[in-house]
């Protein structure tokens, strides 16, 4: 990963201290044991509310949904339960705040000005959001602290940042006359997000939405509430004017759904699976044709071929490819393509380096692979694991849970030799630690199994032929291909799918015209 190095940041966070319990402190997590780290989570505050019109509120019917952590199977905190009524007052909060212009009448430089003062809060308060990111979802707190944390706080400072350089523009029209084609913002946004990256997902929508002078809504998933609840505090303490900003926890059938239905929502930018995606084009077209941007699953070909200039590499970018966040990675290179002539070593090299990344404690700073989000994802993975064997693929690795004295959810990282296209493994995105491999013959096949899927995220090919690369390139039908190198990037380049992995893009500067209105002015100056 070409991840920025964050790792001496903001080593000691005051925010920290402030929010533990009875003046407990919370210690700088990289120089304490994982003990003192899963105290320090357990003692920490957590606000399970909505966060509307500038404060913390229960669900107007008073219902709450258990928040669990994967990583021990404990209770953590109860969230509220919004309905149709709690996402009724969050919508009026937004339009009211669009209405009076709140947020989008302030100048560039300072909508510029105070977004960069959420990204520095974001830093600032890294240690806690970190903490609460791996309790909800499971991930290792390396991961949590080195990446999402840090890139979620970079995502609002790079939108931050384009806010004062982007120009509208003036189109070529007789002297007589000037036309003038300015961008707008849409008015009430909704961001429906995934659990797989809970905070960096809500900030490749926040951060575009409100540059663009939106009002934002929020829904994160139901197993990981928690960071996007603090975010709207912090969206206060930045200066971002109260209602701007709202935060809807709750159930995908109750809040989600009536997101998608509301009659005064504008757009809807969700992250999830195809599925849902599906969902909200008809919650749209059954209600006000709003504007729907989907980022959905993949099932992404990681090409390997013959000619491959670093065997040791590309293994490593395989094994990560699909093990990195427990595989639950939409764009997860679940598929390995490799060359007949190649295949065997390969994938040994592949299975030793799997063998290494074992699911351990997430609270300790050296673990890469944590648990697994939910019993029911996990349930999905197992079955997935099952049906793979009865079709006929051969497990070479892995396959089963593991550390269940834990109570926690912990799946080995599993790879399935013997693998045809056609079998439910190859075709079905599992969205956890499993390989499919798939033998092929030459680059021309390659490309053919590879587009051959419902979904186009994302691909990679290994090659040291600069001619089969760039064919490739052209012809894998995916909104993102690497060539040798897997998952790199920056926010500068546009991410989403071709085919049912979606509809848009998130990041780059192109994501910034998703929420605008595009309108045209004709003066007449004869
Ligand atoms: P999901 O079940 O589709 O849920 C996504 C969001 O939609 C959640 O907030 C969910 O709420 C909500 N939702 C669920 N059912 C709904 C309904 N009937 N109406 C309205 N909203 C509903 O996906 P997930 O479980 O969070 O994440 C896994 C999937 O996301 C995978 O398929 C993965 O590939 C995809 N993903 C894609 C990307 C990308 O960038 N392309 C990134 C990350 C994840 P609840 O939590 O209450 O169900
Ligand atoms: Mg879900």
């Amino acid at each position: 990963m070409n991840y920025p190095d964050w790792t001496n940041a903001n080593a000691y966070c005051k925010c920290c201290v402030s929010r533990t319990g009875e003046g407990e402190k919370m210690q700088d997590i990289q120089s304490v044991s994982s003990e003192q780290i899963r105290s320090d989570a357990k003692k920490l505050k957590k606000e399970g509310r909505a966060f509307i019109g500038g404060e913390y509120v229960a669900s107007l019917s008073g219902k709450t949904f258990q928040c669990v952590s994967p990583v021990d199977g404990q209770a953590v905190v109860d969230i509220a339960s919004c309905d149709k009524e709690d996402v009724d007052r969050a919508v009026q909060s937004c339009r009211q705040a669009f209405e009076d212009r709140r947020w989008c009448s302030k100048s560039p430089s300072q909508r510029k000005s105070i977004m960069l003062e959420l990204a520095n809060l974001i830093r600032k308060n890294r240690q806690e959001l970190a903490v609460l990111e791996t309790l909800d979802m499971g991930k290792p707190i390396k991961e949590s602290f080195n990446t999402d944390i840090p890139l979620a706080a970079d995502c609002i400072q790079w939108f931050a940042e384009a806010i004062d350089k982007i120009y509208d523009e003036i189109a070529p029209t007789p002297e007589t006359s000037l036309a003038m084609i300015t961008r707008e913002p849409l008015g009430v946004v909704a961001a429906v997000i995934p659990w797989n990256f809970p905070l960096l997902m809500a900030a490749w929508k926040l951060g575009p939405a409100l540059a663009a002078g939106n009002s934002v809504l929020i829904k994160p998933a139901e197993q990981s509430s928690l960071t996007a609840i603090r975010l709207g505090a912090l969206c206060i303490e930045a200066g971002i004017p109260e209602g701007v900003v709202n935060i809807v926890p709750g159930l995908g059938e109750n809040a989600g759904k009536a997101i998608g239905l509301h009659p005064d929502v504008d757009a809807v930018t969700f992250t999830g699976s195809s599925q849902v995606g599906k969902f909200f084009l008809e919650y749209s077209g059954q209600s006000n044709m709003k504007r729907i941007y989907l980022e959905c699953g993949g099932k992404s070909p990681h090409i390997v071929l013959g000619d491959c200039h670093d065997l040791d590499e590309a293994a490593q970018g395989v094994a990560s490819g699909i093990f990195y966040n427990q595989g639950e990675v939409c764009n997860a290179g679940s598929r390995l393509l490799v060359e007949k002539s190649i295949k065997g070593e390969f994938l040994e090299r592949v299975v030793e380096l799997g063998k290494k990344i074992q699911p351990s404690d997430p609270w300790d700073m050296k673990t890469e692979m944590g648990a697994i989000v939910d019993s029911s994802q996990l349930d999905r993975i197992l079955g997935y694991i099952e049906t793979g064997s009865r079709e006929g693929a051969k497990i070479v690795l892995g396959g089963e849970r593991v550390n269940q004295e834990t109570g926690g959810l912990f799946v080995q990282p599993t790879i399935f030799d013997g693998v045809s296209n056609e079998m439910t493994i190859a075709q079905d995105e599992i969205f956890g630690p499993v390989l499919s491999t798939i033998e092929v013959e030459s680059l021309e096949q390659a490309i053919e199994i590879g587009n051959r899927t419902q979904f186009g995220l994302a691909a990679a090919i290994w090659t040291r032929d600069v001619k089969k690369a760039h064919l490739a390139a052209r012809r894998l039908r995916a909104g993102t291909v690497w060539v040798n190198c897997f998952d790199h990037g920056s926010i500068t380049v546009p991410f989403g799918g071709f085919k049912q992995s979606g509809i848009g893009r998130d990041k780059s500067l192109h994501a910034i015209d998703k929420f605008c209105e595009m309108k045209t002015t004709w003066l007449n100056l004869s």
